[in-house]
């Protein structure tokens, strides 16, 4: 037994950043974790993983469509899958390692095992019970299921299972037109497979900007991928390494089936809290199973704390983080802040789609008078050179003030152009701010500034 100040369940991005910074803060510090290795979902099922595949999955493609027109000559590769798979492990195990590593620069203790709480100030990890200040629960999420569809890791699988398939399907069926499905189903497409989503709304990717979801649907429509929209799946049925998907259309109440050799069932996940005894201890969930917490990531029950996917909020790594730093520092003493309005949401298919803020939809709802600055990647250079022209900046403004609300970017690096917008929000910005900021030729941000002068005098490139 040890007693600390801070005891961490769970390692992924939230429990390990939290960690990190609670040492770093002069706090002694313990992180319990009950998978063979740290960083969570995120680094060994989820973020780091699925980024290896699109990562190899688009070289593939651009060496089958683009090579030959810049003038690079050969057989285009084929795939090892056993060896991509084994890339896709290496980058996982020098990620959860690099964590193994920080924990020990920065002296925290790994405790091994899955914990519990008997009570306030106690973990228990094995037989051993430790002593705490201060726990912050951290345990993330797991996937989702639907009634009627069983998840069986091979056939009908969950996103672990589809980082992991044993060879590449000829037909999938992705269930879910939300971000893991779409950028899992565009790598097996990509890798040969037929895929198709089956999609219950009548819009992909629910909750972004409107515009966004046409555009990114017709993309990935262009590049193969097949959608069947407005259809609620009744049941899969798993037989000999085959599944059947039956489906009704919310249209008419037709019933239909569709045969694939993988089934990936991405319909979301739920915050996980399983045995960590909260039920006895008081601590109050929402009806959605979450951890109820305070602006202070505090529970219901003193000394007892709750972050990342467990408790309410968009279950993304970098949200995790933010909020793991937070709570470490108020433990210290400090006056932590986490902006929700400007937590960016990306999607890592290509072309690569992001947002931060407001949509459109959102800001009529709001009755909020704006301005939209829109600026297509056809007209910047480098994005034309690179064959990756397709998509467009769009920037959100208040029409009064020129303070920017929103931004939505389909394009090559979206994910990486969505941060200047971030800073720039972060700091109450003008459109006309970011217009007048020098940005270098030729890179794809060129196109950000274009869209910010669109939202006033009006773009030079198109
Ligand atoms: P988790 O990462 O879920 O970690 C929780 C950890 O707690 C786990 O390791 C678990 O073993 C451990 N644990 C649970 N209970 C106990 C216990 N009782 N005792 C000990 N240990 C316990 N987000 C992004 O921002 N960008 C992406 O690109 C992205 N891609 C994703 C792709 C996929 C396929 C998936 C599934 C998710 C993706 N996410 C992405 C979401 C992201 O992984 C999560 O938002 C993030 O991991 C949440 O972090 P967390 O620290 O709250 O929990």
């Amino acid at each position: 037994m040890a007693n600390y100040d801070v005891i961490i369940i769970g390692s992924g991005p939230g429990g390990y950043v939290s960690a990190i910074r609670c040492a770093q803060l002069g706090l002694k510090t313990a992180c319990v974790e009950g998978r063979e290795t740290l960083g969570g979902t995120c680094l060994n099922v989820g973020c780091i993983p699925s980024k290896a595949l699109l990562h190899a999955s688009h070289m593939l493609h651009e060496a089958e469509h683009n090579f030959a027109a810049m003038g690079l000559k050969g057989k285009s590769p084929s795939v090892d899958w056993k060896q991509m798979l084994s890339y896709k492990n290496d980058t996982i195990g020098a990620n959860t390692s690099g964590i193994e590593f920080l924990f020990k620069k920065n002296k925290v203790d790994w405790l091994k095992g899955w914990g519990s709480i008997p009570e306030a100030g106690k973990v228990k990890v094995g037989d051993e019970v430790h002593e705490a200040k201060n726990i912050i629960i951290a345990t993330g999420s797991d996937v989702a299921t639907l009634p009627g569809v069983e998840i069986d890791e091979k056939t009908v699988v969950s996103s672990t299972g589809a980082l992991e398939l044993s060879k590449i399907p000829n037909k999938m069926v992705v269930i879910g037109a939300g971000v893991i499905g779409l950028e899992l189903g565009s790598v097996y497409k990509r890798l040969g497979a037929e895929v198709t989503v089956i999609e219950y709304l009548d819009v992909i990717t629910p909750g972004m900007d409107a515009e966004v979801q046409r555009t990114f649907q017709k993309l990935l429509k262009k590049q193969g991928l097949e959608f069947i929209m407005g259809a609620a799946v009744q049941g899969v049925e798993a037989k000999n390494n085959k599944a059947t998907v039956t489906y009704k259309l919310r249209k008419d109440d037709s019933e239909a089936t569709l045969d694939a050799d993988v089934v990936l069932v991405a319909t979301g996940r739920k915050p996980y809290t399983d045995g960590l005894g909260l039920a006895d201890l008081g601590v109050e969930m929402s009806g959605r199973g979450q951890i109820k917490t305070d602006g202070h990531y505090k529970t219901s029950v003193e000394g007892i704390y709750a972050i990342g996917d467990c408790i309410d909020g968009p279950m993304l790594a970098h949200k995790a983080e933010d909020e793991g730093m937070a709570c470490a520092e108020g433990l210290a003493g400090q006056k932590p802040h986490v902006n929700y309005d400007v937590i960016p949401g990306v999607i890592y298919t290509h072309p690569e789609v992001a947002n931060v803020g407001k949509t459109e939809e959102q800001l009529k709802e709001d009755g909020r008078d704006y301005k939209v600055g829109k600026f297509s990647f056809m007209g910047n250079g480098r994005a034309k050179a690179n064959f990756a022209a397709d998509g467009f900046v769009k920037i959100l403004a208040d029409k009064a003030t020129d303070r920017i609300l929103g931004a939505h970017i389909v394009g090559p690096m979206a994910g990486d152009l969505i941060h200047e917008i971030c800073v720039a929000m972060e700091f109450g910005a003008a459109a006309e701010d970011l217009a007048r900021t020098c940005h270098a030729h030729p890179t794809y941000s060129e196109a950000v500034r274009e869209a910010a002068l669109a939202c006033g005098d009006g773009p030079i490139h198109s």
